[in-house]
């Protein structure tokens, strides 16, 4: 996760071993060199202007006598910068409601049906009955994975494959919930390959309708400034509560984790790294700065 920005982040930190305190270290040219790490990760530019200049007032406002070593006093500012732009510090996924609905939104192949089922498996083990609703009415193979990974977990799945009506679907599963004791429902879409109007249109509907809890937005952090966007795109007409950054395991630069939060103002609230069920984290800002700086 993230070693080309923890490698260039590493350089950039080496060249303030050995100086005996901050005011001999060149703050200019070790923010220079944070600011190109950053951008090489693909982190949105005024975002790495913002977060550096702020590291550099820090750096230079510090008390000069302070007895820690110039290295460690500037990684600790660079990490407080870095957990405060990442959001600061977790946020919950609420699962209040009777029962709570969870509606999961985003591009094809950004992970929701995966992180649906990841998700239904961390609640379950919480001891709540969650119910996953097939609300992907374009691909029937969208319903079987999901019916799968239902399996998979122990979570029962709410499917009606000849149904073309999302609205009516989602509807109906909520009346089974009810029926069946389910305390949360987790709702996966149907998503397309770019952004588009009549994905963004279903989508609104299902949230008009179904006031969910939470609605959470899915994206591939490996496409760093595109999720960004995408995740701009979503937002302006979605509202939505939270992200889940997929594919954390494939991604070396860490520019979406890094840009999302500020570009967008919604909270990273989980993070995903790989294809098995186990492989979902609450997101932690702090522990992902300190991550990323090794
Ligand atoms: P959807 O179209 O948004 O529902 O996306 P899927 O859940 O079907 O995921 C698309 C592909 O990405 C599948 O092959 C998943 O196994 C894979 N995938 C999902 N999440 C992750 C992840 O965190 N890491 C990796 N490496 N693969 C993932």
């Amino acid at each position: 996760m993230f070693e080309n920005l923890s490698t260039k982040l590493d350089r950039a930190f080496k060249t303030l071993k050995g100086q005996g305190s901050i005011t001999d270290v060149n703050v200019a040219s070790t923010v220079k060199e944070i600011r190109r790490a950053l951008i090489d990760a693909d982190v949105n530019y005024k975002v790495a202007k913002q977060v550096t200049d702020k590291i550099k007032e820090e750096a230079l406002g510090q008390d000069v006598l302070i007895s820690v070593s110039p290295g460690q006093l500037f990684i600790k500012i660079v990490s407080d910068e870095l957990t405060k732009l990442m959001g600061g510090s977790a946020e919950p996924l609420s699962t209040e409601g009777s029962p709570a609905i969870i509606l999961i939104s985003g591009l094809q192949g950004s992970g929701k049906t995966t992180f649906s089922g990841k998700l239904a498996s961390l609640i379950k083990k919480q001891g709540k009955d969650v119910l996953l609703t097939a609300c992907d009415i374009y691909r029937p193979a969208a319903i079987d994975q999901l019916k799968v990974l239902g399996e998979q977990v122990g979570v029962d799945v709410y499917a009606e494959p000849e149904n073309k009506n999302a609205v009516e679907i989602a509807n109906n599963a909520l009346d089974y919930a009810k029926k069946n004791g389910k305390k949360v429902v987790i709702v996966d879409t149907a998503g397309r390959l770019a952004v588009d109007e009549q994905m963004m249109d279903e989508i609104a509907a299902l949230k008009k309708s179904l006031n969910p809890t939470e609605t959470l937005f899915v994206v591939d952090s490996m496409t760093g400034q595109d999720a960004v966007n995408t995740a701009k795109a979503f937002n302006d007409r979605l509202d939505f509560n939270g992200v889940v950054l997929t594919k954390l395991d494939g991604d070396t630069r860490g520019g979406a984790a890094l840009s999302i939060r500020t570009v967008v103002e919604k909270p990273i609230k989980f993070i995903s790294y790989g294809e098995k069920m186990e492989a979902l984290d609450v997101f932690h800002p702090d522990r992902m700065a300190q991550r990323i700086l090794g």
